[in-house]
């Protein structure tokens, strides 16, 4: 790198350095993420502070320091005002950051991985689904960093996977209502269609090799979608959210196998949507 250089990019993560100074994680797209010192920060009404933060988008200057890179004369582009008031969307917004801070390898241009981002987070600034936005940036992620599985042929037989016929409705079952026989644990998750993903080999199981194995059931439905997103697709508003739901947890249990990322804010994520069902 220069040893100046004037770029934009998205606050990802950010930490205390010193007394007055911070650090952030700083997502470009020409130079990747960069870990920046920004000085004064923590100085009571230090502009540098407020606009440091995570998930403002910046027009900066980043010098090459002896012994560190710094960030100065940071100018807001976009804050993401609407999403900010939402609780859900928030938490979204800054566990995509946060997962790509740990996803990402420092200094190295993955200018696929920053625009995926700001279209996910402008998605949500827009007001679209939680969880298609993150499942549909988490996916593409995977794949871009070469993560993610053989969406085509089976892991084991080699035969080709459940082509995505339209999507059909899953079996409703009341409660108390038995079936017979019995379903396997796998039916009950994808409605005995769909695949099963095993994270601990990175494939992709038929349905007729997936009965005896533990892991974790898709439907053909978010077969389908996975194949469009991966394959450079946008998001879909005719997606069911179950289907981009299962998607999103599929990702990060997968991650935590692949790339041994852990999934804190699944657990975080589900408890907010546990209080949010129970009204
Ligand atoms: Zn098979």
């Amino acid at each position: 790198m220069a040893r100046e250089i004037f770029t934009e990019g998205i606050v990802l993560r950010r930490g205390y350095a010193g007394e007055y100074d911070k650090w952030i994680s700083f997502l470009t797209p020409e130079y990747g993420k960069l870990h920046l010192r920004v000085r004064g920060a923590r100085k009571p009404k230090s502009k540098m502070g407020m606009l440091t933060e995570p998930l403002n988008l910046l027009k900066a200057r980043v010098i090459e320091g002896r012994a560190q890179q710094l960030i100065a004369q940071p100018q807001l582009v976009r804050s993401y005002i609407a999403l900010r008031a939402d609780l859900e969307r928030l938490s979204v917004a800054l566990a995509l950051c946060e997962t790509l801070d740990r996803w990402l390898p420092e200094a190295h241009a993955e200018p696929g991985a920053y625009a995926t981002l700001i279209v996910a987070l402008e998605a949500l600034e827009a007001g679209f689904v939680a969880e298609q936005a993150a499942a549909w940036a988490l996916w593409r992620w995977l794949a871009m960093l070469g993560y993610c599985p053989d969406l085509r042929w089976c892991g084991q037989c080699g035969g080709e996977l459940a082509m995505p016929s339209p999507p059909t409705p899953l079996p409703r079952r009341g409660r108390g209502e038995r079936d017979s026989p019995s379903p396997t644990p796998w039916e009950r998750r994808s409605g005995g269609e769909g695949v099963l993903l095993i994270p601990a080999e990175g494939v992709l199981l038929c349905s007729q090799c997936a009965r005896p194995q533990e892991g974790i059931a898709l439907t053909t439905e978010a077969l389908s979608l996975l194949q469009q997103w991966t394959q450079g697709e946008r998001m879909n508003s005719d997606a069911r959210p179950e289907a981009c739901r299962s998607l999103m947890r599929a990702a990060l249990r997968y991650a935590e196998c692949a790339l041994e990322s852990s999934v804190r804010w699944l657990e975080f994520w589900e408890r907010l949507n546990a209080l949010r069902d129970s009204g």
